[in-house]
């Protein structure tokens, strides 16, 4: 029962901290520098979001960076994984 309720709380603090990341959202693209507005829907929806909790990074990358990278560097893929 402990280790459970434990689990539970760990996973509470997950995600209070997702949310913070989210609050922290650059207003940029990590790659090209493309300006983000968290406020158009549009652009909220097309970009894409690589978050790493262990080192408290968010990086945000525009659609057209996005596929380059994916295309480009195949070790991303270790990133992707993150993606909320
Ligand atoms: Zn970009």
């Amino acid at each position: 029962m402990k280790r459970e309720l434990k689990k539970q709380h760990g996973v509470e603090d997950a995600m209070a901290e997702k949310m913070m990341l989210f609050d922290s959202l650059p207003d940029e693209c990590s790659s090209c520098t493309k300006a983000f507005d968290k406020k158009d829907r549009d652009m909220v929806i097309s970009w894409n979001v690589v978050v790493r909790e262990k080192e408290g990074i968010v990086r945000l990358y525009c659609p057209q960076c996005w596929t380059a990278a994916q295309n480009a560097v195949a070790n991303l893929y270790g990133e992707i994984d993150d993606i909320v």
